[in-house]
């Protein structure tokens, strides 16, 4: 029989990453994440997942992200059994980014509920702490660089990805052929994670496009970002720094400590506000063989915001007027803390919007950064009179030329590139520079195609 991929998310589009390796009535499947951003897509989180989730062997998770990690509570819930690999950090983080997320699912299908705005009567919540608990249960932690035998026959080896904490590639060698998956790559020179790893071989390559018709500017990050605190401050105003708790906050930290240890941005209070922040803190001084920082640049990075544990903390934040910068999550804007944020502060041209990360499209991020006068936020309109601005410098992810230094690695052509994770211009343009520049054969992969890979064995 021949080995088969099968996409059933995470094609021609950035979220629901889950890709589906199938030999012999085995089942193989890289990432479990949730979909996020357009309605249509969000629903397929609610529907029955394509396959039935008791015939998969194993899971194997390129990193934590939730749009990578985020459906396993699901999925365990509807009766997956198995182990799911990942390396160690990204166990760690794992278990924090389920746990919030099935946290933020309660929450909101409560608040729906108590104010009345779903039309679902009641409300219910995608999946549960109890199911998150459940399916960190079944994390299993494998080490980078080190071949590891599944009971399918399957080998897999994880690489170092750059992108964010524990972050890989993966490697299967599955029925005689050689798989890569790229997962999430990040940057190259980042100060915070090291250089994504190259991968001398494969016979297939599947690669993200994200940033695939797009290079970052080669501006300075910090003074950007200096500048934008500094216009918004002086005019009264407060920043909101939309970011994950885990990823990129530590970067911005890093820089907002460098730009006051620089005497650049002096008394300007500094918060956290996600309640991931000590968990997230604890684990970078937890895994300092996986980053850059040294434990005393760990630990003064962390230093020099001011956590906020609970809600009334958060709370107390919303209602100060002082000028500041706030960091909260989601990074999209899509739940957690920073709607209550973007709710006070954004309709105020005196305030700023500072995105750092990418916007899936059909998110409130998406909407704010592409110019939206007004977004959706608990049942009623916001209006966004805000100052928005964006620093892609600060990405955690690689652009379309940091991709080609990636796929440049493999020192034989592979028989196929597979182009996945992007949205259908990025993708499609990824593809032609893989023809273009390195005379690869190369698809963009379609939602829910099987695609054979190789003769039979
Ligand atoms: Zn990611």
């Amino acid at each position: 029989m021949t080995l088969t991929l099968k996409s059933l998310g995470g094609a021609g589009t950035v979220t629901g990453s889950r890709h589906l390796l199938e030999l012999n009535g085995q089942r193989l499947l890289i990432d479990c994440g949730l979909f996020q951003g357009y309605k249509a897509l969000r629903e397929r989180n609610w529907a029955n997942f394509p396959i039935d989730p008791k015939s998969i062997d194993a899971i194997v998770l390129t990193h934590a992200h939730i749009d990578h990690s985020g459906y396993l509570p699901k999925l365990v819930r509807e009766g997956y059994r198995g182990p799911v690999y990942c390396s160690r950090a990204t166990r760690d983080l794992t278990e924090i980014l389920l746990r919030d997320s099935a946290f933020i699912s309660e929450r909101d299908a409560e608040r729906a509920n108590r104010l009345r705005y779903t039309r679902h009567n009641p409300a219910k919540p995608l999946y549960t702490t109890a199911d998150a608990a459940a399916a960190i249960e079944q994390l299993t932690p494998i080490e980078f660089h080190q071949d590891i035998h599944l009971a399918i026959g399957a080998k897999i080896h994880l690489r170092r990805a750059g992108h964010i904490l524990g972050a890989s590639t993966i490697e299967v060698s599955w029925g005689g052929k050689t798989v890569v998956f790229s997962g999430d790559l990040g940057r190259y020179g980042d100060p915070f994670m090291f250089d994504p790893e190259p991968v001398a071989r494969a016979d297939y390559v599947v690669i993200e496009s994200t940033y695939g018709d797009r290079t970052h500017p080669k501006l300075d990050p910090m003074g950007q970002l200096g500048e934008v605190i500094g216009r918004t401050v002086r005019r009264g105003g407060t920043v909101i720094i939309p970011a994950f708790a885990v990823g990129r906050t530590q970067l911005i930290l890093y820089h907002i400590w460098m730009l006051k240890k620089a005497g650049r941005l002096q008394n300007v209070a500094i918060y956290l506000d996600s309640p991931m922040a000590i968990n997230a803190t604890e684990l970078l001084c937890d895994h300092l063989d996986d980053h850059r920082f040294s434990a005393q640049v760990c630990e003064e990075t962390c230093a020099i915001a001011s956590y906020a544990r609970d809600v009334d903390a958060s709370k107390a934040i919303t209602s100060d007027v002082m000028p500041k910068v706030v960091i909260a999550a989601s990074g999209m804007i899509t739940g957690g803390r920073v709607l209550h944020h973007v709710q006070a502060f954004g309709g105020d041209r005196k305030n700023t919007i500072l995105f750092a990360g990418y916007q899936a499209a059909g998110t409130r991020g998406d909407k704010i950064l592409k110019g939206a006068s007004k977004i959706k936020m608990f049942g009623h309109d916001v209006r966004i009179g805000a100052e928005v601005a964006s620093l892609p410098a600060l990405s955690a992810h690689a652009d379309a030329d940091e991709l080609m230094t990636w796929l440049k690695g493999f020192q034989d052509r592979p028989t196929k590139a597979f182009i996945v994770h992007g949205e259908p211009e990025a993708s499609q343009a990824l593809n032609t520079r893989l023809h273009q520049d390195l005379k690869w054969q190369s698809e963009v992969v379609a939602i829910d195609k099987t695609y054979q890979l190789g003769g039979s064995h």
